[in-house]
């Protein structure tokens, strides 16, 4: 668990938002405290039959605007109070797409890297069996976060199809194509992140060909890496949770997800050097942290050498970090706006399930980008109106649409 508590933060967040823009003391009362806590305990039977006991959430922090939405994390480190933070973002992140959903975020403290495909799958399946009375296509829909994939919600998909006799798959978003995912979900919280990065950087004087930098190589992270490679950017250096690996002439990127995928790290990449130190501070002209929360801090805001930080993760910098950053010049392009295509091609397969429709990945992307580049021109407007950063912006543009829905 981390030192710093990510529900603090984001409540910080919350108050230094309404420092720039005052709103009701009720709506901000209302918004630091989730709907519902859901906590207990899977027993789990091992390959071995050994039982254990995983601890699992499920928080449900608002709804105002349509169904609690949000992904499921299955990580060690995962606590009730970072689930409660993710939920509460989501609720902002929600408005800030202006999608008809509300936060929900769950989570298993486990590691299932160090689980067999079956205990994985047992997992998932009694995760869902233990909400199924709580979740569901007007309630509440979950979807992926780190380390659960399409698979995985395929799984449960298919279990509270078995309890509840809901077989539209609109309970659960993230799913393979196969059984009702949509049409570039997979890329969507990247694609999403580059229309935004797209419609913000001439606004930021970054240049035509960018070195960027970019924390975590898993769903996120490497379908942004392959974005910006394609583009015929420099992606310089790129980590995961066992190392670093760099090239400031741009890594070949294709070349480095078939080393991930053949060592499952990426370091002892031939096209790179293992990095010794922090790729956090690895001069570039953008940074995009893709990991975990709380990486950006008071201790090393002043030694980032970045024009610009993109955040893919949610809550990598903290509130400390972001006064750093503001007061140096640096844009924060905050994780409620910049990581925002996820959760929207998400409601896109939700909407796509209920009605029974197929879109086009053209389709999708097409909608995706029209509000991608919506929300961002209007957070930098509203950013700059307020003589404040992007996150500060974000919040007050979500706050805003969330008071016309509270009830
Ligand atoms: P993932 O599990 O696919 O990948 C996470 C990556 O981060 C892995 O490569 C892991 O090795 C790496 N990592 C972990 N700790 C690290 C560390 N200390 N230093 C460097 N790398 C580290 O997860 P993901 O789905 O890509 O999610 C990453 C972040 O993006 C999370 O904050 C998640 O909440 C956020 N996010 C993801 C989506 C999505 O659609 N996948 C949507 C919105 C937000």
């Amino acid at each position: 668990m981390s030192l710093i508590n990510p529900f603090e933060n984001a409540l910080s967040q919350l108050a230094r938002a309404n420092d720039v823009k005052p709103f009701a003391r009720d709506l901000l009362t209302r918004l630091s405290h989730p709907h519902r806590e859901i906590r207990g305990y899977i027993p789990l039977t091992r390959d071995d039959g050994r039982l254990q006991m995983v601890e699992y959430y499920r928080v449900q922090h608002n709804n105002w605007r349509g169904p609690y939405k949000g992904g499921i994390r299955f990580h060690p480190d995962t606590d009730v109070n970072e689930v409660k933070a993710l939920a509460f973002w989501m609720t902002l992140k929600c408005a800030v797409a202006d999608l008809p959903m509300g936060g929900g975020k769950g989570g298993a403290t486990i590691n299932p890297k160090e689980l067999s495909k079956a205990e994985l799958e047992r997992l998932s399946r009694a995760w869902m069996r233990a909400l199924v009375d709580v979740v569901g296509p007007e309630k509440d829909v979950p979807a992926p976060d780190v380390n659960t994939t399409p698979e995985i919600m395929a799984w449960m998909a298919d279990e509270y199809a078995q309890a509840t006799g809901d077989t539209t798959g609109a309970v659960i978003t993230g799913k393979p194509i196969g059984v009702g995912g949509s049409l570039g979900r997979d890329r969507a919280t990247a694609m999403g992140g580059y229309y935004v990065w797209e419609a913000l950087k001439d606004r930021y004087g970054l240049p035509r060909v960018c070195d960027v930098v970019i924390q975590g190589f898993g769903n996120a992270g490497q379908h942004m890496a392959a974005l910006f490679f394609h583009d015929g950017h420099r992606v310089i250096a790129v980590s995961d949770s066992t190392g670093a690996t760099m090239n400031t002439q741009g890594l070949d990127i294709p070349a480095l997800v078939a080393h991930k995928n053949a060592t499952r790290q990426v370091n002892g990449f031939t096209g790179g050097e293992d990095l010794v130190g922090s790729e956090l501070e690895v001069s570039c002209d953008v940074l995009v942290p893709a990991a975990l929360e709380n990486q950006i801090t008071r201790e090393n805001a002043s030694r980032l050498k970045t024009k610009m930080v993109l955040e893919l993760a949610n809550g990598p910098t903290t509130p400390e970090a972001d006064d750093i950053l503001f007061g140096a010049g640096v844009p924060v392009v905050p994780d409620i706006l910049a990581n925002s295509g996820g959760v929207t091609v998400s409601t896109y397969e939700w909407e796509q399930n209920k009605k029974g429709e197929r879109w086009s990945e053209e389709e999708v992307f097409a909608k995706l980008k029209r509000s991608m580049e919506t929300q961002a021109a209007l957070i930098f407007a509203g950013s700059q109106e307020l003589k404040t950063d992007l996150r500060r912006g974000a919040f007050v543009l979500a706050l805003e649409r969330l008071a016309t829905h509270q009830r």
